[in-house]
């Protein structure tokens, strides 16, 4: 006699590190899932990321800061912002809407909202690896930002005293032999920095969201290859249809699909400003670099970050869509500058990765509920910061689905916010 499989509770769209956070926290509720992506677990941008929880990053990119810097970095066309040609025009109505993000009132509002979001990902973020029984993966020895003069400080401080009031920590220090203390074989060109304690890290990116599935399918939620083409929700639940003419019945519906979820946000009536910016690395063998921590080139747009068994450059915003070749002269670019910042780096023997951040113009992601059906759940959008912030999101959306108040406002998480 054939099975009849249960319908679960909840579907996911997405098996990224934000979807399978998701999946976690629900069946800690007591919840059945099922996880549906058209690839294996983690080959979307959770894949080759730096490997960081930015607690500390509360900074929304849309930024006075940034609209200053912007002009300049766009002249290089290999530099830390590029806005490839071909995508100019598709791309304008979201950098007007990131131009207003970043205005003083704006710029505050998503700090605040941002801020909120970190403290509650520091500690959602402790109780899920602790939970997974990962926690031999996650590292606590802070990052180091580094800059090339007192000047290049001194334009950062702003950015340093908003963090402070809202209690982050950290510490400038200024002089080589300070520098060295923290970081030996830099170049002298860096003359100051700020350490900042309380910056984690996970060892390898890919190897979190491949344990996240795994314990996921240990639990007995399901993980499912499909690619969805639209949910359908009705009175009593989501119906999701695949690709192929199936169909699947869930009571809530999650869509966690990173960069992709535009156009199933869409489907439902959601027209969210949703793009990608691009981003490029590359990864040397373990032993390029005794990299004590994650180093950060803030004037150059890229992070120096050690892995389990590697050391991955990388960083860059590139505004190209979902769909044009990667240009990998961008993750030379930025080998090149590495070496010149890490003279005794190796670079031989790496590998090259492009991914695509799913980001929102003010740099928040979207946490909330469609606007046709309180039983489908957004969880996409998190640009620079979805690693650091997929357990928070994982326990706002589980809220959301459970009916219990929210740990924080959602309000400027909003779907329809724009
Ligand atoms: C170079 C680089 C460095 C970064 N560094 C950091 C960092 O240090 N710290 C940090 O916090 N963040 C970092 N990020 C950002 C972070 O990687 C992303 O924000 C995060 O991975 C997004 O996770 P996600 O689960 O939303 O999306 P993804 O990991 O992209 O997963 C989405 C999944 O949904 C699936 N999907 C989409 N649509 C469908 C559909 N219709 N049907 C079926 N499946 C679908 C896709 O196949 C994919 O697997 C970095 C990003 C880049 C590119």
């Amino acid at each position: 006699m054939r099975q009849v499989e249960r319908e679960p509770d909840v579907a996911i769209v997405g098996a990224g590190v934000v979807g399978l956070s998701v999946a976690h926290a629900l069946l800690d509720a007591g919840l059945s899932v099922v996880v549906i992506d058209r690839g294996e677990p983690g080959q979307g941008a959770s894949f080759g990321n730096a490997g960081a929880f930015a607690f500390s990053d509360v900074l929304p990119l849309a930024s006075p800061g940034m609209m200053r810097k912007a002009p300049r970095w766009l002249l290089d066309p290999l530099g830390p912002l590029t806005i490839r040609p071909a995508y100019a025009a598709r791309i304008a109505p979201w950098l007007f809407r990131f131009w207003r993000a970043s205005s003083g009132g704006a710029f505050q509002h998503s700090m605040l909202a941002q801020v909120a979001l970190m403290r509650l990902a520091r500690l959602e973020t402790s109780a899920l690896i602790e939970s997974a029984g990962l926690s031999d993966m996650l590292r606590s020895d802070g990052a180091l930002e580094l800059y090339e003069s007192a000047g290049e400080l001194a334009t950062s401080l702003p950015g340093w005293e908003a963090r402070a009031r809202e209690g982050i920590q950290f510490r400038h220090l200024e002089g080589r032999d300070a520098i060295a203390e923290m970081q030996p074989g830099l170049a002298e060109r860096f003359t100051h920095a700020t350490f900042v304690p309380g910056w984690q890290s996970i060892a390898d990116p890919y190897d979190y969201v491949r344990a996240l599935a795994a314990r996921v399918s240990a639990r007995g939620g399901r993980i499912r290859q499909a690619a969805v083409e639209r949910l359908a929700p009705d009175e009593t639940g989501v119906v999701l249809h695949l690709s192929g003419g199936e169909t699947l019945r869930a009571g809530h519906g999650v869509v966690a699909g990173g960069a992709w979820s535009k156009p199933l946000a869409a489907g439902l009536g959601d027209r969210v400003p949703l793009d990608t910016e691009r981003g490029y690395n590359t990864t040397l063998p373990a032993g390029a670099f005794d990299v004590k921590r994650q180093l950060t080139f803030g004037g150059h747009g890229f992070v120096v970050t050690r892995l389990a068994d590697g050391i991955r450059v990388g960083g860059a915003v590139e505004l190209g869509g979902l769909d044009l070749p990667p240009n990998f002269k961008r993750s030379e670019a930025m080998l090149a500058k590495a070496k010149a910042f890490l003279p005794g780096l190796d670079t031989s023997g790496g590998r090259q990765w492009m991914g695509f951040r799913p980001s929102m113009p003010d740099s928040l992601p979207v946490i909330g509920r469609a606007s046709a059906s309180a039983r489908v759940v957004y969880a996409f959008g998190h640009g620079h910061l979805g690693l650091t912030q997929s357990a928070a999101t994982a326990r706002l959306v589980t809220d959301l689905i459970t009916g219990q108040s929210s740990a924080i406002d959602l309000a400027p998480f909003r779907p329809d916010r724009f």
